[in-house]
């Protein structure tokens, strides 16, 4: 059996689940409250809110999470999610005075959807991050 060649990086690659949650919304098999959509992302307003605005932005690309999308999204992609999450801050209307966005990533991240999104949270004062 051939030895791994050096200088490769192995990392246990984790297949994009298909049937997760959000991608089935992408598909239009489960209904969303949309914000806004284009081709490349989707906002949506969170099922269980932890704020008086909460919405997913999740980019229409199969990436698990964070790290996923930081290592296999193009840059033009990047790009386009962080302006896309910030233009839906000002389409509701939250960008003064404020929200916060965050990510989930993995186990210890407290992730239970494995579709890259992040949370953007308005509406009130929050208080500090307290993990
Ligand atoms: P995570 O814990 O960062 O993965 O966040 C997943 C989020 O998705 C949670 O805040 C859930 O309330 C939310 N969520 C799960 N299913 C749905 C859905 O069908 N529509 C909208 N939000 C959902």
């Amino acid at each position: 059996r051939k030895s791994r060649p050096q200088g490769l990086i192995w990392r246990s690659v984790m297949a994009y689940d298909e049937t997760n949650v959000f991608a089935r919304i992408l598909k239009g098999e489960i209904p969303c409250r949309k914000v806004h959509e284009d081709e490349h992302i989707l906002a949506f307003h969170d099922i269980n809110p932890q704020a008086p605005v909460h919405v997913l932005v999740i980019p229409k690309g199969a990436y698990t999470d964070w790290d996923d999308f930081a290592q296999r999204a193009s840059e033009a992609e990047i790009a386009r999610f962080i302006r896309g999450v910030a233009h839906v801050g000002r389409l509701l209307g939250v960008d003064e005075p404020g929200y916060r966005v965050m990510s989930n990533k993995g186990v210890n991240g407290g992730q239970e959807v494995p579709h890259l999104h992040v949370h953007l949270f308005a509406g009130r004062k929050l208080g500090r991050m307290v993990p």
